[in-house]
């Protein structure tokens, strides 16, 4: 049906190209108002589908190695998936309470003192949340009127402009810059002004692989103090460091008061599809973050809720062998990319390495990123994508960088080296 006959169709909304735009996912070149989505909001236009949900697509459909969604390609510890089973069949099977169910609130409260020190109350400072997605999105509604500002580094998480877009809030962002992903401070600063609520950080940092250091958080946080901002973190790879250690903001002079710390289970303990993370902060903010959860997803996942709450309760001994796992793959393969003499950003933490094909002479990763299959039957996703997009035509910062993911089996790893060879030739 032709997109002017769908019936109850609004006419096109002007300037949908807009804020938080992240038009590379919206396929650029396509006329979002009129086909792809008709009935899509606004607010949403420039969102149609994922660079995720693309990328795999395009790998099943070619059967390439999949090293674009970054999800591990082997279950977490089958002591957690047994926790799991045994819920499901001791009947934990009905809603749990909207903030998550009492162990599992508890494990996060242990955790968050195990690791950093940090008390928190399981009733009114913990909040579960259907992965951390969810968390990012009700507490950019919660917390944002329309027109407000949000601060954040790009390159971004894919969701961080969607969600910022689905709340009316502008995002304003601060770029990271390679080789070391630092950021001006001064770009910092000039980003933050009178209509600035909060500022969203993640560390350690997808695409980059950045783990911010203490003198970066340092300045974060006096400008979060000096100039009254609340503080969104999403620390959702806060185990997965191979190089330095993670610091959550929120233990920052000035921060425990003003920040959300966002987590989820999905990468610490290898079960991305179950969806179970968790928010954590002073009262207010949690009670803010919830009331917007409650109409979402209200609450979810029960038995998971019980097997990740072992998870946690089993911290370092699951925790630490994966993590030395990863630090391998990460080696394995950045070496690998580097023998193919492209240009490596090696990373400090995440399951993400960046490379710049500028230097295989593509000044586009997202074209190189969609005839990769064909060529080597590998897939990959442009980093361009995670940046704030430019007019019409122009090529973002960050054109020509590739993530790759190497949260995959070592023998996976090598096969997709062995097939990018072809680049080098
Ligand atoms: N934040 C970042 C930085 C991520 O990379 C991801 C992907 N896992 C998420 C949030 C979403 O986490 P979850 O799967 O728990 O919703
Ligand atoms: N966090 C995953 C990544 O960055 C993707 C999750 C998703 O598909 N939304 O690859």
């Amino acid at each position: 049906m032709e997109p002017s006959t769908l019936p109850g169709r609004r006419p096109p909304a002007g300037g949908a190209r807009h804020v938080g735009s992240i038009e590379a996912v919206a396929h650029p070149g396509d006329d979002p108002t009129a086909g792809r989505a008709p009935y899509l909001s606004s607010r949403l236009q420039p969102f149609t589908t994922t660079i995720f949900a693309e990328m795999s697509a395009l790998a099943v459909a070619t059967g390439s190695i999949n090293l674009g969604q970054g999800f591990p390609d082997t279950d977490g510890p089958a002591e957690i998936a047994e926790a799991a089973v045994a819920a499901i069949r001791d009947g934990r099977n009905q809603y749990p309470p909207g903030s998550g169910i009492p162990e599992l609130r508890q494990a996060i409260v242990d955790h968050q003192r195990w690791y950093y020190g940090h008390d928190v109350d399981p009733d009114t400072e913990v909040l579960v949340t259907a992965g951390a997605t969810e968390g990012i999105a009700a507490a950019l509604l919660a917390l944002c009127e329309p027109g407000d500002e949000v601060v954040m580094f790009e390159p971004f998480y894919d969701s961080y402009a969607a969600a910022v877009s689905m709340a009316g809030a502008v995002p304003k962002v601060v770029t990271l810059r390679a080789p070391d992903w630092s950021f001006d401070p001064d770009d910092l600063v000039t980003a933050v002004t009178d209509r600035t609520r909060l500022l969203l950080l993640n560390t350690p940092h997808n695409p980059t692989g950045k783990v911010f250091g203490a003198d970066e958080l340092g300045l974060i946080a006096r400008l979060c103090v000096d100039r009254d901002l609340l503080a969104v973190t999403d620390e959702v790879y806060e185990h997965l460091v191979y190089d330095g250690c993670h610091l959550p903001l929120a233990g920052r002079p000035g921060m425990a008061t003003r920040t959300l710390t966002l987590s989820s289970a999905g990468k610490t303990f290898s079960f991305t599809g179950w969806k179970i993370g968790w928010a954590v902060g002073p009262a207010p903010l949690v009670a803010a973050t919830r009331a917007a959860k409650q109409f979402l997803t209200f609450a979810g996942g029960t038995p998971l809720q019980v097997a990740v709450a072992a998870g946690l309760a089993a911290g370092p001994r699951l925790i630490d062998p994966l993590v030395a796992s990863l630090r391998e793959r990460r080696d394995l393969f950045c070496d690998g990319l580097e023998a193919l003499g492209l240009p490596v950003y090696r990373p400090a933490g995440t399951y993400f390495v960046n490379t710049d094909v500028a230097a295989l002479g593509e000044p586009d990763a997202f074209a190189f990123c969609r005839s990769l299959p064909a060529r080597c039957g590998v897939v990959a996703v442009p980093s361009s994508v995670f940046y704030l997009q430019p007019a019409e035509g122009a090529l973002s910062e960050g054109a020509s960088l590739v993530r790759w993911a190497f949260c995959k089996r070592p023998e996976v790893l090598e096969e997709a080296l062995l097939r990018l060879k072809v680049l080098a030739g």
